[in-house]
């Protein structure tokens, strides 16, 4: 059997070649690096979303506000 490597088979955190045992990976320290990023991305995906629903109230607020605000 044969395996062929992959051709452009590099870290992508530094551009090193990869080690197996931490593809796509060249080392457990840059397979660390990539998952804190990925967890700070991810934490700031519900701050967003927090955001919208604070939209979505305040929308509500507008008519109420409409209707009471002296012309
Ligand atoms: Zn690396």
């Amino acid at each position: 059997m044969t395996r062929p490597k992959p051709p452009t088979a590099t870290c992508p955190i530094c551009n090193r070649p990869t080690v197996d045992a931490y593809r796509p990976f060249c080392s457990r320290r840059c397979a660390d690096i990539d998952l804190s990023r990925w967890l700070s991305g991810a934490y700031a995906i519900p701050v967003a979303e927090d955001d919208d629903e604070d939209g979505a109230m305040s929308e509500g607020e507008g008519p109420k506000d409409q209707s009471g605000r002296p012309h």
